[in-house]
Order: C-alpha cells, then sequence, then structure tokens
C-alpha cells in the first residue's frame, strides 16, 4: 500500500508553530516510509478564507523545506461533491434541516428539564428541536443540515455486511487512547448528537469535506492535532455511510504557548513568518516544536 499522508490548513491567518509541526510531522512520516506527503488548503469557509493566507502558506511551508505534489486541491473546487454526497445522505433520511441558531441551542439545552448542557466535538450537543424525518423524496433543501445520529446508528446497526465502527490511532487522544479505539454508540448518541453537516452559508462543514477530500486523495494516515480527536468518531461514521475506507489516525500533541494554552490562529507572536523575519532557520523551527 502506498502510504499518504497530508497537511491540510485553513487560509484564515498565519501559520503558527503547532501548524510547522503538524506539517513536518506529516512530511518526515511520508519520507520515512517512501511516500507520498500531500497539502490540502480547507478553504470551505469562503468569509474567512484569503488568497493572502493561503500565499502565506506555501511560502512558509517551502521555506520549511517541504514539497508536494501539484495542482493543490483546494476545497471551494470541490463544492458540487460535498453537495452531491449530501444528496445521497438525504435521500437515505440521515438528513434533516435546521434553523436553529446559537442562541436558540444554548437555550434550548439549558431548559431545566434537560440538566447542564453537553459539550461535544463541535460545542454543545444539539438538543434536536428541529428534529423530524423529512420526506427524503423532496430536493435538499438549502438550509444547515443535521445528521440525524439516532437514525444513522440504527441503519449501520441493520446493515447485513457490517464493519465494526472504529479507527486506528497511532498517536494518542486527550486521555492516551491508542491502538484500535471502538466508537460508543452511546457516545455518538449523547455526546456527539446531530452535527452539522451542511452550514447555510456555505452549504457544507469541516466534518464531510475533510472526509471526502481524504478518501479522493487516497490519504492513508491523517496527522494532525489532538483537539480533533472526538471529532474522528463523526468521521468514521461518515465513512460508513459513503462507503469510504477509514485511514490510520496519528493525534498528535499540541504546541503550547509559555502559559500553557493552545496555539491559535490570532497567535501572530508564534508565526512562522514572525521567526523567519528574525532570521530564524528552519532547523530553529525544528527544534522549537521537538523534532530534532
Ligand atoms: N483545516 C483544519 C484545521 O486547520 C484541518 C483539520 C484536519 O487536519 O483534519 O484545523
Amino acid at each position: 500500500m502506498h502510504y499518504v499522508t497530508r497537511f491540510a490548513p485553513s487560509p484564515t491567518g498565519p501559520l503558527h508553530l503547532g501548524h510547522a509541526y503538524s506539517a513536518l510531522l506529516a512530511h518526515d512520516m511520508a519520507k520515512a516510509q517512501n511516500g507520498s506527503f500531500l497539502l490540502r488548503i480547507e478553504d470551505i469557509d469562503q468569509s474567512r478564507a484569503r488568497p493572502e493566507w493561503e500565499q502565506h502558506i506555501y511560502d512558509d511551508l517551502h521555506w520549511l523545506g517541504l514539497n508536494w505534489p501539484r495542482p493543490v486541491l483546494r476545497q471551494s473546487d470541490r463544492l458540487p461533491i460535498y453537495r452531491t454526497a449530501l444528496r445521497y445522505l438525504w435521500t437515505r433520511g440521515l438528513l434533516y434541516p435546521c434553523i436553529c441558531n446559537r442562541r436558540d441551542i444554548l437555550a434550548a439545552a439549558s431548559a431545566p428539564q434537560e440538566g447542564a448542557p453537553l459539550h461535544g466535538p463541535d460545542g454543545i450537543v444539539y438538543p434536536g428541536t428541529c428534529r423530524h424525518i423529512p420526506d427524503p423524496r423532496q430536493p435538499l433543501p438549502d438550509s444547515a443540515l443535521r445528521l440525524n445520529m439516532a437514525r444513522a446508528l440504527a441503519v449501520l446497526r441493520n446493515r447485513p455486511l457490517r464493519r465494526p465502527l472504529c479507527f486506528t490511532e497511532t498517536g494518542a487522544g486527550p486521555a492516551g487512547e491508542t491502538g484500535l479505539i471502538p466508537l460508543s454508540p452511546e457516545t455518538l448518541l449523547n455526546g456527539v448528537g446531530d452535527i452539522i453537516l451542511a452550514r447555510r452559508d456555505i452549504g457544507t462543514s469541516y466534518h464531510l469535506s475533510v472526509v471526502l477530500d481524504d478518501a479522493a486523495q487516497g490519504v492513508t494516515l491523517v496527522p494532525r492535532g489532538r483537539d480533533l480527536f472526538e471529532a474522528t468518531q463523526i468521521h468514521v461514521v461518515l465513512q460508513h455511510f459513503l462507503d469510504l475506507p477509514t485511514p490510520t489516525y496519528h493525534h498528535h500533541r499540541l504546541i503550547r504557548d509559555d502559559t500553557g494554552k493552545r496555539l491559535a490562529k490570532r497567535d501572530d507572536a508564534r508565526a512562522i513568518a514572525k521567526y523567519r523575519a528574525e532570521g530564524a532557520s528552519p532547523h530553529d523551527i525544528r527544534k522549537m516544536v521537538g523534532l530534532d
């Protein structure tokens, strides 16, 4: 099997040391196996993505000594593909439209009978206000669409040729989870819930796009930050429905600032560009993130 890793940044700000670590790790892992390292630009959120940030990504990664095949896959070029997948899920009765905003969700989830709101990979677990099974013969609506998790799990349970719901972790989750990670239907139902698969403004979501793109690019190993460990269970469920292979995942430690906080996009202080301007070498960056 050809070994393929990827780095998939969003062009919404400067790349910082955390990105450098992720990209270098993905690159080194591919090279160690004589495999390929791919770059993907995750620019579905066109209200935040900027061409100049995309250019900075290329500049910083080249400066770090990374190379990748071209043309680079950009998510904004693949919106029709995401739509087709949504239509497929819709005709199987797995999606429903949702008109709730953040405030509605917080209010519904904080109602006294609900107890404390539960948090999942995408924030508060959706309390199900809009959940009803619409007629799947209707055309796919242009609204936000949620996965009906209870329905999804029931369909998967009753499939004749069912793959076990699990993935292989070669890094570690937040509690040290590693090796074969089985998914818990209970957690999917109550701790993940009906996640958004299409946002109204962009017509897709990170979860749907990442799953389709990793498969389209033949990615066999996904190295990414540990903060995405919980989201991986969503990705595995989608892979089952869309008949896509489940790659191996490698969730890596997060690079933190001096106060222990995870670096964020707005953390210009740790931007690769800043270190470059101050005369640091790519090797210095490797040392800073603990790779040399
Ligand atoms: N675009 C995502 C980010 O920048 C990548 C997530 C992933 O690697 O799956 O956080």
